[in-house]
């Protein structure tokens, strides 16, 4: 998003004007990191804030959750660790899930910013910058424990087994894997690589295991490992599917009316007129569309609240606003300026993420920068 649109945005001193307001509740953020701490213990629990701490800002969480005691902050791209550094202490550890990319090695060694290597080729590097540099430098070894997407093979343990014994300059400071069902407890992939695990922890008994994402930590102490990597459950998000969320909700999101009015019995609501009222029928323009991350798939499915009714979305979402039947609500409730909740006590993020046909992390991550954000 226009990094001048950003900045206009949030300098308007109150909300007057403003078509959507994020509120984000780093007090309840705190709370479910301490909660998610107090099951891990003696564990700890690590944060990922990747894309920018999932939408949420991860200047204003990282700090906040180092204050309350975090100290490994898990991002994915380098890009995003150089952001991410110089915001933290020296004794926060910064780690780049996708890895070392070809170039920034150097970078990566001069501002501290710790690699997750993902195979043989990327420690040889590092551990030849460590050489010529004559210092060593610090490392978190993934293996894929059966998700095909990042980390080393089963094949090339032996391999490393001998690199890690020679001239080796590198710290390894965990050896970590991710899991793909977390999700779901009933999945059998979580015990297939948990056995996958605990065969890299027997060749590696040396180093600690970092292995739990938020569904993981739910799974029971035998997938903790010494530190977790929770991302979703910090912000709110449920840990399992299906299952009553335990977390507290983090995020609000209320959009302004733009526009109100009456439609007689059938009126063509939207684009391609997707909707034909069969009723006269008050409808509202709110100021927000799929360009603000409410996914057009919500077109005639999803709803907002107001005084706790919902009101449906009526024809198809618009690029910067939706049209919803207010006909619920007393006549004049609704007037240009008031606000709609699209997210609060009415509608979780699960709420909209299954009307819109995804999950919280994709509606979490795609609420930009044309809302007003307030940290409570
Ligand atoms: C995104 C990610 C996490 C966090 O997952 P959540 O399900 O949000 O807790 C942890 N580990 C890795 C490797 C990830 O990519």
């Amino acid at each position: 998003m226009d990094g001048v649109l950003k900045k206009t945005i949030s300098e308007l001193a109150d909300a007057q004007g403003v078509s959507g307001i994020l509120s984000i509740d780093l007090a309840a953020l705190v709370r479910n990191y301490e909660r998610l701490s107090a099951d891990l213990a003696p564990s700890k629990a690590a944060a990922v804030v990747k894309a920018d701490a999932y939408g949420l800002g991860a200047d204003r969480v990282a700090p906040r959750l180092y204050a309350h005691g975090c100290r490994h902050f898990f991002v994915a791209q380098f890009t995003e660790a150089l952001a991410l550094r110089p915001r933290l202490p020296a004794d926060a550890a910064v780690f780049v899930l996708n890895g070392l990319q070809p170039g920034n090695e150097q970078a990566c060694a001069r501002d501290g910013i710790i690699p997750v290597i993902n195979s043989l080729e990327q420690l040889r590097c590092w551990s030849a910058l460590a050489t010529a540099l004559g210092r060593r430098l610090p490392a978190v070894l993934q293996f894929d424990t059966g998700m095909s997407r990042l980390g080393l093979a089963p094949q090339d343990r032996k391999a490393l087994v001998g690199l890690l014994k020679t001239g080796n300059y590198i710290d390894v400071l965990f050896v970590m894997s991710h899991l793909a069902s977390a999700d779901d407890p009933d999945s059998a992939q979580n015990g297939d690589q948990r056995e996958e695990m605990e065969l890299v922890a027997a060749e590696f008994p040396q180093f600690p295991i970092c292995f739990a994402n938020s569904g993981g930590i739910f799974l029971g102490k035998t997938f903790h490992g010494m530190l977790a990597r929770p991302g979703i459950a910090l912000y709110g998000g449920a840990p399992m599917s299906g299952a009553q969320n335990p977390m507290e909700p983090v995020v609000r999101l209320d959009i302004a009316v733009v526009q109100v009015r009456t439609v007689p019995s059938g009126a063509r609501v939207g684009y391609s007129a997707t909707h034909i009222t069969t009723n006269e029928t008050r409808l509202a323009t709110i100021a927000a569309g799929y360009a603000d991350g409410l996914p057009r798939s919500l077109s005639g499915r999803g709803a907002v609240y107001c005084d706790g009714i919902r009101l449906p979305i009526v024809g198809r979402v618009s690029m910067d606003s939706i049209t919803i039947d207010i006909s619920a609500l007393p006549e004049g409730r609704l007037t240009h300026g008031s606000r709609v909740e699209v997210l609060g006590p009415n509608q979780t993020l699960e709420d909209l993420a299954r009307d819109a046909g995804t999950i919280s992390y994709e509606i979490l991550t795609g609420l930009r920068h044309r809302y007003q954000r307030q940290y409570r």
